[in-house]
Order: structure tokens, then sequence, then C-alpha cells
């Protein structure tokens, strides 16, 4: 067995109601009862395993729901990891092939592809971003030639330019940012609102410069050994800083950051160091929230007198690293019922995935589409003015919904951050004339219309 726990499995079916593979596809092979006993009829030796086994592993978003409902709390996300890492050190070792993998690394590129990648494509083949990053892995060139929505690169990436700023120190808390390799190169403006809004509310605020990638693309593919070498660099970036927390923007970043410690059964001294790290980790919403106070500071502000002026409607989509990686719901919405003008709604299947799932939107394009285009049609019925999420590979692929639902022009799609540090900025210049730019960040490339 890839994991112990799967014989645990009662096949009462539970996981049937939350899975969102299965809830699109209805295969009994794709909700976790179905794999688990695939999974047992493979290790049983009873099935092929190769091929069989690696579709059974691929098909999973590793989102946690079915978990979170299980009764017997069967780990399957878990168990599909042990198999993902197995099937890794296998192809390692020349014994199996991993389309999975090889879709990841390797990819074909079109002429069409080349012209919508752009820049970020540009930066990857020209290795202007280090080969740590998780990018690599998140962008395969195989990705330029199916998506509609390809993000601009930042030529200045976020550490690099926040170096250049003076990191004011305070009398608050000393906060240590882990910027992820999303916000760092493709959302910059996640980070930047951060910083600005730490900034308002008195924080000293530090960014080392030789965090790297935290490590979660490379896990997720199964290859354990770089994610540990990637969380080591981390550990040593933020060990000796002595911060009262350390704050990440990305929900998946921040899952991850949290589970450091899982990845070091065997090294007591790592683990140790990953666990401090991990117990000072917090979303960067849920500390404003719940302690800096930011909802006292933002109901203190008054939106900004002007004709123009409309309650905006927003719709926050739950990232599943932050709902069920962190279990974090609530600080969101709190931060945005508070801030001026903005009126919070609520969607129909609020924890629904949006299907991008690391690796799972590249290995299985088509029904990670399906699982979007589910999520993005519940998101349009209320009627939001903007969409926001915590998780920069929720903002890629929501931002890719909407451009292929043909609301590109009508919803922005942004992280609460941005949008919160864009209310307040607009509540202090009460007289500026709203001209600025769109939130989203991605480049509407007009493909495969
Ligand atoms: S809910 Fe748990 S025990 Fe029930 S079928 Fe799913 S994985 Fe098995
Ligand atoms: S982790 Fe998510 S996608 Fe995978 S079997 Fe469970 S519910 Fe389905």
């Amino acid at each position: 067995m890839v994991e112990t726990d799967s014989n645990k499995c009662k096949r009462c079916g539970q996981c049937m109601s939350v899975c969102p593979v299965y809830l699109t596809t209805f295969r009994e092979d794709d909700v976790a009862r179905g794999k688990l006993a695939l999974l047992e009829r493979v290790e049983a030796g009873a099935m092929n395993r190769s091929k069989r086994f690696e579709e059974i592993l691929s098909r999973c978003l590793l989102c946690g729901a079915c978990a979170q409902v299980c009764a017997n709390q069967v780990q399957t996300s878990r168990i599909m990891q042990a198999g993902r890492q197995r099937l890794f050190e296998l192809e390692k070792s020349g014994q199996a092939e991993s389309a999975l993998l090889r879709v990841v690394r390797e990819g074909r590129l079109s002429a069409k592809g080349l012209l919508k990648g752009g820049a970020l494509l540009q930066a990857l083949a020209c290795r202007k971003i280090p080969e740590s990053s998780g990018l690599y892995l998140r962008f395969p060139l195989s990705y330029f030639t199916e998506r509609r929505t390809v993000p601009p690169i930042a030529w200045n990436p976020f550490i690099h330019a926040f170096k250049s700023e003076s990191s004011v120190e305070t009398d608050g808390p000393r906060i240590g940012l882990f910027v992820g390799c999303g916000a760092n190169y493709l959302f910059p403006d996640v980070a930047r609102a951060l910083v600005g809004i730490l900034k308002r509310l008195g924080a000293t605020l530090v960014v080392p410069e030789n965090q790297v990638c935290c490590g979660l693309p490379a896990y997720v593919s199964g290859d354990t050994k770089t994610a540990q070498k990637l969380a080591k660099k981390n550990i040593e970036a933020f060990e000796s800083l002595e911060l009262d927390a350390i704050l990440s923007v990305c929900a998946s970043c921040g899952s991850h950051l949290k589970a450091l410690p899982s990845l070091f059964s065997d090294e007591p001294a790592s683990r140790d160091a990953a666990s401090s790290i991990a117990k000072k980790h917090m979303d960067a919403m849920t500390f404003l929230v719940n302690h800096l106070g930011i909802e006292k500071y933002l109901k203190s502000l008054r939106p900004a007198k002007s004709e123009e002026r409309t309650t905006l409607r927003v719709a926050y989509h739950d990232p599943c690293h932050l709902r069920i990686g962190q279990g974090v719901t609530d600080s969101p919405r709190r931060l945005l019922k508070a801030l001026p003008g903005v009126e919070l709604l609520e969607t129909a299947h609020p924890g629904q995935c949006c299907g991008h799932g690391g690796d799972f939107n590249l290995s299985h394009f088509s029904l990670s589409m399906e699982i979007l285009n589910r999520r993005v049609t519940d998101l349009d019925k209320v009627q939001p003015d903007t969409i926001v999420t915590g998780c920069t590979g929720c903002l890629l692929q929501l931002t890719e919904g909407v451009s292929r639902g043909g609301l590109s022009g009508r919803i922005e799609v942004c992280h609460p951050l941005v949008l919160a540090e864009k209310v307040i900025e607009s509540c202090l210049t009460p007289t500026r004339r709203r001209q600025d730019p769109p939130i989203s960040q991605a480049q509407h490339t007009g493909a495969g219309q």
C-alpha cells in the first residue's frame, strides 16, 4: 500500500459529495473511495501498475476536501502525495515513466504559444527567474498553448524592488514576509499592498532577500528532496531574524509553510527548525484582522465623496489552501466587510475548488477548466464587480475563468489586500478622480476565442 491509511476507507461514499473532480466527471475512480480501492488492487498486484497507478494519482487536486468530511479520517491527499513521491523515485531510477511529470518538465510549444507567453516565457527561457522557482513547475512551455490569459512578468521582482525601499523600524510588531514566487514575479501588487497596509498600521516589515520558492510545486509533483532543500534555505533565511510573525500573501505557500515539519520526519533538528517557522507563520489577512486591528482602522475611514461612487459588489473565493490547508475562512470576510463602500456577496458552494490544484491544471487541463467553469458560474450568479481570492494559483485560474466566460470587461479579479489598499487610498485621497488602472494583473491574450 502506498500508505497504510488507505485501508481505513469504509467505502461509505461521504467523500462523493465534496470531491470537485468527482462532481464534474461522476466517475467512481475519481473520488477518494474509488481511488483508494484501485490503489489497493494495484498494490495487491491485481492490476498493472504503471499507467493505471499514474492515472489514479494524477486525477486528484490534493484539495483535502474528502478528508474533511471523512468519518474515518482517511487522508486521501496525503496518500496520493506519497504515491506521487514513489512514482517520482521510480522515474528517477528509470523504473517508471510518468506522463504527469513529463508534462511538467517538457511540453510542446507552438508559435501561437510563443506569442502568447510574452514576457513570462522569455523570463523562464532566459533564466531571469531562478531555477529553484516553482514557476518552472507551474508554467512548463505547454502552459502557454492552451490558456487564454497569461500573466505578465514583473521585470523588477518584488524582493528586489523592496530592497530600495526604506524599511522603517517602528514600535509595532516585527513582521517577516514570505513573498512566494507568485507574488514576487506575477502579482507584486499583492505584496506591495501588504507593505502599504503594514506601514499604516505601524508594523516593521522585514523581507529576507535570500528566501526562495516555498517548495510546494516540487512537493506536489513528488519531488520531496527538492522540497526539503528549498525548505532548509527558507528556514535559514528566517530563523535568526527575531520576528513576531511570518506572513504569507499566497494561501498555497502558507499552507506549505504550515506543513514544513512533516517534510523532516527523519531529521529532528530540521523538524524543530521547521516547527518554529510554521508556528510563527500566519496568513497576512488573518494577522491584520486578529493582531493589528485592521477592522477598527477601516471603520474609521470615510468613503470618498464622489458623484461616481457606488457600492462595489465583491465576491470572495475561498482557496482550498486557506480554507482547508490553514482553516481560515472568517478573517478574509471580516476584512472585506470592514472596507468602506464594499458589499461582500456570498456565493453558492462557497468552498468549491477552482480546479487549479498545483500541476492538476497542467496534466488535466480540460477537466481543470470544467471545474473552473462550475465555480465561475456560481461566482457570476451573484453579479459581482470584483472577485477576490487570497491565493496566487486561484488568481491565475479565476482570471482565466472570467476570460473564458466572456466576463473580463465586467468583472475584475484581485487579491483582497489589493482591493483593501485601493479602497484605503481612495478614502485618504478623496479629491482624486478615479482613474486607476484595472486591478486585474493578467494580460488578456484573446487566444482560443
Ligand atoms: S468518506 Fe472516507 S471512509 Fe468514506 S468512502 Fe470516502 S475516503 Fe472512504
Ligand atoms: S483530495 Fe480533493 S480532488 Fe483529491 S480525491 Fe479528495 S476531494 Fe477529490
